[in-house]
């Protein structure tokens, strides 16, 4: 069966997309911890994040990287940290989440209420700050 992220990269579920190219796809993160928090995935379903081949992971790396340059101009924030668990979802992502602080990342902390019109005004803050 699909997982939940093939189903938003194949649109049958919403999500708050950031950006995708032919391999990988970006959208926040729905419980986030802080404003801005977001995913990037590869659009190719593997459960665990190393079991993606070399050129899968270091495309996967160097596409958040894009978006995190982006993330931290449209977000105020003293690093963007990155993080991967894949506890929940098995489907490979890497979590992108602005800091001020290190307790910023913990995952155990109270995940943000955000209304759509926030995640939909976060988002196209973020794209805006994209660079082609
Ligand atoms: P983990 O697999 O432990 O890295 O956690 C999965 C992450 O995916 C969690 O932070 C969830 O909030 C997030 N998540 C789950 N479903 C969705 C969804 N439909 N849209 C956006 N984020 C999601």
């Amino acid at each position: 069966m699909a997982s939940i992220f093939t189903k938003i990269v194949n649109g049958e579920i919403p999500s708050y997309k950031i950006a995708e190219n032919d391999n990988y796809f970006a959208f926040l993160d729905i419980n986030p911890l802080a404003k801005g928090h977001l995913l990037v995935i590869p659009k190719q379903e593997t459960d665990y994040l190393f079991d993606l081949d070399d050129e899968a992971l270091s495309g996967l790396i160097l596409y958040s990287k894009q978006i995190a340059i982006a993330l931290k101009e449209a977000i105020p924030c003293k690093r963007i940290g990155m993080a991967v668990l894949g506890l929940e979802v098995p489907h490979a992502h890497i979590h992108l989440v602005p800091l001020q602080k290190e307790g910023d990342i913990n995952f155990s902390n109270p995940k943000l209420k955000l209304s759509k019109e926030e995640f939909e005004q976060i988002a196209k803050n973020i794209r805006a700050k994209l660079h082609s």
